[in-house]
This record gives structure tokens, C-alpha cells and sequence, in this order.
């Protein structure tokens, strides 16, 4: 049996007409940049998490580094985030000229709240939590203790579409969200294309106009911006895949359940938890294993897609060696990055390659 780690195209194969017409009707329109798509698009998306504004742009990573920029953060601040993500959420910080200060994780692979409590300093103007792997991070405590300090909480959830805690969605929490639709997220685009959310009114302006050279209105630039805009196309087939998005990530967490369920003796794994009152999402579902590079060999040499988010936690990448790090900062990233394995999940996987997976990584340990 093959089990590739995503499979982009068993999706587009499954819902092939409708997404081939939403390109269609782009191209009939040429409405190839801004447009009606995008708009409606916006107008779905926020609505589909329950905020007033959303403002698309052309990746996640844009998305961050607009709300910080826009919030007037800048060389002399420090912004608190995770030391377990993806590059985005904190090389975003460092290009607005702030320092990232990285802080350890919970039991939940996201912000530690005791921990974010000791890193803030005079310095500190926000916190980004990370809701990783699609799992929320301990966002009640967290917007306490920035409306304590007086920081701006952004929620980066690129990798959390729809989750929710208490059964509000991640996203509607923070001064501001930013989210990705890469191909790979569990609301994937065509090629990069992303998204900032708020409540606030004037905020969202500033976003619109900084995202589009600094215009709201064609030729009347208020201040400077960039380029970072939506397509058309990209807006079409995200309208479109929206609809399906509560669908697809039911079968994430039915996938997630019966890999829980499969899993349950091997005591050499320990499987991902979900935090009370969370709903986790599962773009990705993470086990930590002992041996971990081993049991990597076995299931790719099985067939299987397998794939590790991240080999090395942020702290200790090269690009951040100028603050010299040892591992001791870091513990917890420390130690999990050598443990952690991403499963195959994706909402077209069959429960029989699931079932596959799992006896595979049953037959490595009883060898
Ligand atoms: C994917 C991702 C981003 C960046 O999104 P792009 O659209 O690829 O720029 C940011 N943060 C996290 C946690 C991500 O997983």
C-alpha cells in the first residue's frame, strides 16, 4: 500500500467541476487581481469564523508582518512568540526591525502562559501565540495577561482553520489573526495566498490600504505599502473550497480519533492530546516517538509518507545563531524535536490507510 503524506489532488479530482468552473468564471471576468471574487471571498471567510473584517493578502507570511507593521511595531520592541512554528511567525518579527523572544512550549505544543509571563519585558508589545498543528493555544489566560500589560495579542493560525476554544474560532480573539491558504493547509489555494481577520474597523483600513501600496482608493496613496494582494483565482477556488471546509475537517478528526484508537497500546508513542474546551483541527497529526528517526526509515521504506514539523525548533535554527542559544533555554522544543512525527492526514484518506499506517508503526516497535 502507498500512503503519501497529502494527496492535493485526490481533492481536486473529488470536487474537479465545481473548482474548474470557479477558475473558469476568474477567466471569463478577468477578474485577475482584487474584484468581486476576492471580495466575496473576504465576506465568506469572515463570516465562516465569525468576525467583522477580513482582509485577504498573498501569503501568511504577508499577513504577519502587515499587522505588526500596521500596529507600529518596530526596531527597540520585542514580540514574544513560539519556539516551535514555522519561520513565518518569527522572521516576520525581525523584518519590521523588533527582536523575536522566543519562549518554550506546554503539554499542548503551544506558548507556555507561565513562561510568556517571565520573557516580557519593558520592551514587550505583543504576543503571537501559534495554534500549531491545528491545536488552539491557552489563549483565555494568554488575552488576560496582555490586557494586564497593555500587549496585542495576534493570533497566528495558519495552521488552524475553524479550530475553536469554548466554541468561539480561533481567529476571533486577538487585536488582530493572520491565516495562510498555501496548497498543503487545511484551506489550500492553488499557490500562496493568505489573510488577516480583526474586529476593529480601523485597523482592518490600515491592513486593506498598507496590503495594496498604501491605497484604499486607486492613485490615492495615504503612506507607503506593499504589494500583497489576493488573485482572482486564488479567491475563486477558496470560495469554493470554503464550502466543503467543515466537512473535511469532521473526517481530520474522525481520522485523528481512529489513529488514537490504533495506537493506543504502543507505549513507545505518545499520542497527540487535545486540550479541554479545544476543538483541535489536525492539519497535522503530530505522535511523539521513541527511535524517532528509525520508525521514520521503517514508514517510508512501507510506502509511507512521512514528514517532521520541525527538525529544528526556531531557537536553534542557523538563521538565529546570533543569539546563541544553548538547549537548555529551551527544554521542552529541545527535546521534542528529536520525538516528533507527522502522520499522513488529509480528509480523502481512506480509514484502510490509516489502519495501514498504524500496523506499521505496531510491527516497528514489536521487532
Ligand atoms: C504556513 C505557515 C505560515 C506562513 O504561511 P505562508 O502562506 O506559507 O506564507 C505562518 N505560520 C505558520 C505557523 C505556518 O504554518
Amino acid at each position: 500500500m502507498h500512503v503519501p503524506f497529502v494527496d492535493l489532488r485526490a481533492q481536486y479530482l473529488a470536487h474537479k467541476e465545481e473548482l474548474d468552473a470557479a477558475m473558469a468564471a476568474v477567466i471569463e471576468q478577468s477578474a485577475f487581481i482584487g474584484g468581486e471574487f476576492v471580495r466575496r471571498f473576504e465576506l465568506e471567510f469572515a463570516q465562516a469564523l465569525g468576525v467583522k473584517h477580513c482582509i485577504a493578502c498573498a501569503n501568511g507570511t504577508d499577513a504577519i508582518y502587515i499587522v505588526l507593521k500596521m500596529l507600529g511595531i518596530g526596531p527597540g520592541d520585542e514580540v514574544v512568540t513560539s519556539a516551535m512554528s514555522w519561520i513565518s511567525t518569527s522572521e516576520t518579527i525581525s523584518q519590521t526591525g523588533a527582536t523575536p523572544v522566543f519562549v518554550d512550549l506546554d503539554d499542548y505544543f503551544t506558548l507556555d502562559v507561565q513562561k510568556v509571563l517571565d520573557a516580557i519585558t519593558a520592551r514587550t508589545r505583543a504576543v503571537i501565540p501559534v495554534h500549531l498543528y491545528g491545536q488552539p493555544a491557552d489563549i483565555e489566560p494568554l488575552l488576560e495577561l496582555c490586557a494586564e500589560r497593555g500587549l496585542y495579542l495576534i493570533e497566528d493560525c495558519a495552521q488552524a482553520h475553524l479550530a475553536s476554544i469554548n466554541g468561539a474560532t480561533v481567529g476571533s480573539f486577538g487585536v488582530a489573526a493572520t491565516f495562510s491558504f498555501y496548497p498543503g493547509k487545511n484551506l489550500g489555494a492553488y499557490g500562496d495566498a493568505g489573510a488577516i481577520v480583526t474586529n476593529d474597523s480601523a485597523l482592518a483600513s490600515k491592513f486593506r490600504a498598507y496590503a495594496n501600496h498604501g491605497a484604499l482608493i486607486k492613485h490615492q496613496h495615504t503612506m507607503e505599502g506593499i504589494n500583497s494582494r489576493l488573485d482572482g483565482l486564488q479567491a475563486s477556488l477558496l470560495s469554493a473550497k470554503l464550502a466543503h471546509l467543515p466537512t473535511w475537517t469532521e473526517r481530520r478528526r474522525a481520522i485523528a480519533a481512529l489513529y488514537n484508537k490504533e495506537l493506543e497500546s504502543v507505549t513507545a508513542v505518545t499520542r497527540p492530546s487535545e486540550r479541554a474546551s479545544a476543538r483541535h483541527v489536525y492539519h497535522l497529526y503530530v505522535i511523539r516517538a521513541a527511535d524517532r528517526d528509525a520508525l521514520r526509515d521503517h514508514l517510508e521504506k512501507s510506502g509511507i509518507g512521512v514528514q517532521v514539523h520541525y527538525p529544528r525548533a526556531l531557537p536553534f535554527l542557523p538563521a538565529y545563531s546570533r543569539f546563541g542559544f544553548s538547549p537548555d533555554a529551551f527544554p521542552r522544543a529541545w527535546q521534542i524535536q528529536s520525538e516528533i512525527l507527522s502522520l499522513p492526514i488529509y480528509a480523502e484518506m481512506s480509514d484502510d490507510a490509516v489502519r495501514y499506517v498504524s500496523r506499521c508503526i505496531r510491527e516497528f516497535y514489536r521487532a
